[in-house]
């Protein structure tokens, strides 16, 4: 491991992640990483408290979050970073009704296919906090009905599964100007998950996000070969965007993957979070 590592994607129980963002700044400093990002889905909910906890254990703390945005035929991710996250919630409440929409009608779906799977058992797992489809997985997991939260997905949960149900997203345009309202800076999260069919389209994707303003591209990804990296790297400094990384752990939810270390070969190094936090600095003024 570097001597300076970070990690800036990470989930806690304020979404779909299984350790409380105190747990999870304490596993990042037991890890040997000197910052930690919290990226929770759509909320901000975890940052005080993740923050308290990074002072008590002397890391430093990154407010992040983590948007879904309109995109097909993969899926379109945007990691905010030095967010002031009270900016934030008032523009996030839309966001958590359509979740609210959606996700009774999944526990509907998974009746329909025969599941005992009551949307209240899956907020409670939830613990009251965001729910999520990774806790529909979980809850599946222990009705006995699926082997694993992967099964979950792919039988049922994933897009195209018979289970899935869209929600509303912001267009990719409005969740890089709700991140930048909230002084963030906008990074495209695990460009993977876009399924485009090559890298010169996603390098076309990157010219398009880049003239909405997108600040970076989450190059340095768990899932990512090394090949991959340094494509999607080469990108981003091809359109002058910021180089970022982290594991995307979610504790239980994402067995494979470890903080930090992602799947065993993941190394952030800090200057990555140097630069993120120049861009920010500039965008304040
Ligand atoms: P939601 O925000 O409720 O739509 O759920 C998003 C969560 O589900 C994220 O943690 C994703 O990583 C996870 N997820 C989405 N698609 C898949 C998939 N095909 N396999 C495994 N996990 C997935
Ligand atoms: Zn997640
Ligand atoms: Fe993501
Ligand atoms: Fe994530």
């Amino acid at each position: 491991m570097l001597p300076r590592s970070i990690d800036l994607h990470t989930h806690t129980t304020h979404s779909d992640g299984s350790d409380t963002p105190e747990e999870l700044v304490g596993k990042a400093a037991r890890a040997g990483a000197v910052a930690l990002a919290i990226t929770d889905h759509d909320t901000g909910s975890g940052l005080a408290e993740g923050k308290r906890a990074a002072r008590q254990f002397g890391i430093e703390f990154i407010d992040g979050i983590e948007i879904s945005a309109e995109y097909s035929p993969g899926t379109m991710h945007l990691l905010g970073y030095c967010i002031d996250s009270a900016a934030i919630e008032s523009d996030l409440v839309e966001l958590k009704h359509a979740r609210d929409q959606r996700n009774p009608q999944i526990a509907a779906r998974l009746q329909e296919l025969g599941m005992d799977i009551p949307y209240e058992e899956v907020q409670a797992l939830a613990g009251g906090e965001m729910v999520g489809r990774p806790h529909f997985a979980r809850l599946m997991i222990q009705k006995g009905y699926v082997g694993s939260i992967q099964d979950a997905f792919n039988g049922f949960l994933a897009k195209g599964a018979p289970a899935y149900v869209e929600k509303l997203r912001l267009s990719p345009e409005n969740a890089i100007d709700l991140i930048h309202r909230a002084g963030g800076v906008a990074v495209l999260a695990h460009p993977y998950q876009l399924k485009l069919p090559s890298l010169d389209a996603v390098d076309d994707l990157a010219a398009e996000l880049a003239g909405l303003g997108l600040d970076g591209i989450e190059a340095v990804y768990s899932r990512h070969s090394q090949e991959e990296r340094s494509a999607y790297s080469e990108i981003a400094r091809r359109h002058e965007l910021l180089i970022t990384g982290g594991s995307d752990y979610h504790g239980t939810y994402k067995p494979d993957l470890s903080l930090v270390a992602g799947k065993g070969d993941l190394d952030v190094p800090y200057h990555l979070l140097e630069e993120i936090k120049a861009r920010a600095s500039l965008r304040a003024r």
